[in-house]
């Protein structure tokens, strides 16, 4: 790929944008677009096709999206079916009318059906029905990968879909009413730890099992496929290996170095009991995760005191 390819990431502000647009500057790729939501709201057709037809754009990323963990998704389905269907088929219809090169697309595991055969292979896709608290995020990006198939068909675009298993990293979202539950833990024992509290509570029974992958090694993930002849289809992204919410909750009180009790809260939701991709079809091409999760947990956990330095961010009393 030519190092001055023009290239958006789309959603750069988000976890996953945010790492695309450092992966990419690393290896030198010194022409890289990116918008505001202010500047360029995504849902917005006009505007992403006059976008497109003004901006000569080589490869996209399609990192935006509205995200969140299990309650935001379980209260706010509208607003996740909603946004992220509008932006998939702005961006999407855009980038072929504009004739791009290649297009990532990123997915999620949950798109696959709540009781599947473990680890969870590409082929699992609508085999049966979904986990009901994030179904309407599902099926958007579910009809997202499906778009891409879609064009790739018609079109002869080269779209190609990534499914990462739960993200952490840099710049992720420490809101404890939409946060995933590895950002969530590592704030709630955090300020825990502050307050001298005896107990952390944990939501759900602690038996939920989830793989985790860092946005880095996501990012490194869609580069190798920018990169790499890939032109098409379905590619899980994940580490190949999971533990419990208990284990994780565990993990996380060692790396903040809270000495506290986990308290489990089984009147909130469990969500899928387990969640493990199988990542074979991706390291079958010569792609392999490489950050261990208590490193990477670590590494989240400076950026988290970073960036909670300045307390209102996160609410944190420091
Ligand atoms: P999911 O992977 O789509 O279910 O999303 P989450 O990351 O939000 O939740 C994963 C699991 O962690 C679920 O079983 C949650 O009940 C559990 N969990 C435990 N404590 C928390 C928490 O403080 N926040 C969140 N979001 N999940 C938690």
């Amino acid at each position: 790929m030519n190092k001055h390819a023009r290239i958006f990431v789309a959603g750069h502000r988000g976890m996953v944008g945010s790492a695309l647009v450092r992966r990419l500057g690393a290896a030198g790729y010194d022409n890289i677009v990116t918008r505001t939501k202010a500047r360029l709201d995504l849902t917005d057709q006009q505007a992403v096709n006059r976008f497109f037809e003004e901006d000569q754009i080589d490869v996209v990323f399609l990192a935006a999206a509205r995200v969140g963990g299990i309650l935001a998704n379980s209260t706010m389905p509208a607003s996740f079916i909603y946004e992220n269907l509008a932006i998939e088929t702005n961006v999407i219809h855009a980038a072929c009318r504009s004739n791009v090169s290649k297009l990532v697309f990123f997915g999620s595991s949950c798109i696959y059906p709540k009781s599947c055969p473990q680890p969870i292979r590409e082929e699992y896709l609508l085999q049966s029905a979904l986990e009901p608290t994030n179904e309407a995020y599902a099926i958007a990006k579910i009809a997202g990968l499906k778009m891409c198939e879609a064009y790739n068909r018609q079109y002869g675009t080269h779209f190609v879909s990534l499914m990462p298993t739960n993200l952490y990293g840099p710049n992720d979202n420490y809101d404890l009413t939409s946060s995933h539950v590895l950002p969530a833990l590592i704030r709630k024992a955090h300020e825990a730890k502050l307050r001298g509290d005896a107990t952390l509570p944990v939501w759900g029974t602690g038996s939920p099992r989830r793989e985790f992958l860092h946005v880095d090694d996501l990012a490194d993930a869609a580069a190798f496929v920018m990169e790499s002849s890939v032109n098409d289809g379905v590619f899980n992204v994940g580490v190949g290996h999971d533990l419990t919410i208990r284990e994780l909750a565990q993990m996380v009180c060692r790396v903040v170095g809270f000495e506290g009790a986990l308290v489990f809260d089984a009147a909130k939701p469990d969500g899928t009991p387990r969640k493990l991709l199988d990542v074979s079809k991706l390291e079958g091409m010569g792609w392999k995760a490489s950050i261990a999760l208590e490193e990477g947990m670590r590494a989240t956990y400076r950026d988290f005191l970073d960036r909670c330095a300045s307390a209102q961010e996160t609410g944190v009393a420091a």
